[in-house]
């Protein structure tokens, strides 16, 4: 099968979240299985032209007002030769920042700047000669790809190509002035705004919904929740109409990065499931270099986030009100955070962690560190409000630290809650997301630590068996773009009306 992956970020050329290593991973894991993925992705400024090819053509993509001129370099993924293709245009994407200069804050011209990829994704097929079978989509940067594949595309070379969207987080969706439609229109459709528009402006992601011919996301509990209002971010009623073209894939973990028996963070201490002593190791090399009392009894929960609204961090650390501060007050636990994000709430940690002996915050970005609280946690605190799929639970689960999360989206699709009877599962899972019930939760995990220790031992081990692969999660990718492709074969690649 032939695949593009039209993506605004891939590992290791350009990421700020999961949707890089889905696009990488996934092409990965298509190409090992015999077919012929392509990923097009801009050239933002710093990605190093000197480590890219030039190719001779250049490529006219036409933009609303008239025709942007691209230059197309190439390289591959790391390894394994997957070919990546990038489109760079000097005043698009010639400048620091992916989405915008700061996190919160998006570039102005952002509807062009990812129109431009959208639409040249088709003219870039165009010149290699190769029209692909599916053209897979990702969140709200390339969604267009899929309105302007069904407006205009399946009328010319690309009537047998499948538009496939996944959408990463719906809580992000290329909202835009009206006035920006120009660049995903025909002059004709000039004042047709029908699929663009919603709630009275410009919808990126919408477009995308509407028009795709398959829908994924990226696990099936959140594919669930995404149809309804408190999960929808306003488009669960379309999700719903489209609900029996959309199909929640769980992501895959990567287990060469991410095993306490390999990790190189780790050594010289690594362990596994046979051979533990080492996680014990690890946990009083982390008290130690956190500052906090180092003693084996005390359970230390890690949480490594990015210190957003979305990951529960209102309830957990708000000022007066929060959970923490009492959890700390009134428990035999440890915190070990590391995260960055929003101010108020690095703020607040960094006072915490000068009035509480037993919580321990590091402000920034960390890879290391966070590969070491990994190892060194008996628990991965994740309260999140929604969670699409979820990585920081999976690797947990590989370093026997149990999670503590709300039973929401993927943490549901891949943590087993602790049957108390039974003395099994994989986690602590609770419904409400609250102060009051986090401190309940907090006691509940208190309570198995020191009364049922038994429990977390048998549980430690089960979760370090689990394994969520990427081959199991490209089967499934393969089984919506059959699905999708035999759905298409009987239509007639006329002009289809949106
Ligand atoms: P999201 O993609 O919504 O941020 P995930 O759980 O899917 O949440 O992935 C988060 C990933 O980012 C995890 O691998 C986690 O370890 C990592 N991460 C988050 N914040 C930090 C940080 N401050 N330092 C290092 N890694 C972090």
């Amino acid at each position: 099968m032939r695949i593009l992956m039209v993506t605004s970020e891939v590992f290791p050329f350009a990421k700020t979240g999961g949707l890089a290593d889905v696009a990488s991973a996934l092409s990965r894991e298509l190409k090992r299985m015999g077919h012929d993925v392509r990923i097009l992705m801009p050239r933002y400024y710093h990605i190093d032209r000197a480590s890219l090819r030039k190719r001779d053509e250049a490529l006219g993509i036409w933009l609303g007002r008239g025709e942007e001129w691209t230059a197309v370099y190439e390289s591959e993924l790391p390894g394994d030769g997957v070919p990546v293709y990038f489109l760079d245009h000097e005043r698009y994407y010639g400048r620091d920042g992916i989405y915008g200069a700061r996190p919160d804050e998006g570039f102005k011209d952002n509807a062009a700047r990812f129109a431009l990829l959208s639409r040249g994704a088709f003219q870039f097929c165009r010149m290699l000669h190769w029209i692909p079978d599916v053209i897979h989509c990702h969140d709200w940067p390339s969604a267009p790809a899929c309105y302007l594949l069904k407006k205009e595309e399946r009328w010319r070379e690309f009537g047998k190509t499948l538009g496939v969207l996944t959408i990463h987080n719906l809580g992000y969706q290329g909202v835009f002035s009206l006035e920006d439609a120009l660049y995903l229109q025909r002059e004709s459709d000039r004042f047709n705004l029908s699929g663009l528009e919603f709630a009275g402006a410009l919808n990126f992601l919408k477009a995308g919904i509407i028009c795709a011919d398959e829908i994924t996301t990226v696990s099936p509990t959140y594919a669930g929740e995404i149809c309804r209002p408190e999960y929808g971010f306003g488009l669960d009623g379309l999700l719903t109409y489209r609900r029996s073209d959309l199909t929640g894939i769980l992501n895959g973990a990567d287990y060469s990065d991410w095993n306490p028996e390999t990790d190189r963070f780790l050594a010289p201490d690594n362990y596994s499931l046979d051979s533990i002593a080492g996680k014990a190791r690890v946990k009083k090399k982390l008290q130690a270099r956190l500052g906090l009392p180092v003693d084996s009894k005390v359970p230390l929960v890690g949480v490594v986030t990015r210190l957003v609204e979305q990951k529960g961090v209102v309830e957990l650390f708000a000022p007066v009100q929060g959970a923490l501060y009492s959890i700390c007050r009134d428990m035999a636990v440890q915190f070990a955070v590391l995260g960055s994000g929003e101010k108020w709430c690095e703020d607040e940690l960094e006072h915490l962690n000068s009035r509480l002996g037993n919580l321990a915050y590091y402000r920034g970005y960390n890879e290391e560190l966070s590969h070491y609280i990994q190892g060194g946690s008996d628990f991965c605190l994740m309260p999140s409000r929604y969670e699409p799929c979820g990585l920081s639970q999976i690797y947990s689960l590989a370093y026997g630290s149990l999670p503590i999360a709300r039973a929401t989206g993927g943490l549901v699709d891949t943590v087993e809650n602790y049957d108390q009877s039974a003395g099994r599962g994989t986690g602590f899972l609770f419904n409400d997301l609250s102060p009051h019930v986090l401190y309940q939760v907090l006691g509940w995990v208190m309570d198995t630590w020191y009364n049922r220790r038994d429990h977390i031992r048998r549980m430690r081990r089960i979760a370090m068996k689990k394994r969520f692969l990427w081959e199991t999660s490209a089967q499934a990718y393969l089984g919506v773009y059959e699905k999708g492709l035999t759905k298409i074969k009987g239509t007639s690649p006329g002009r289809v009306r949106v």
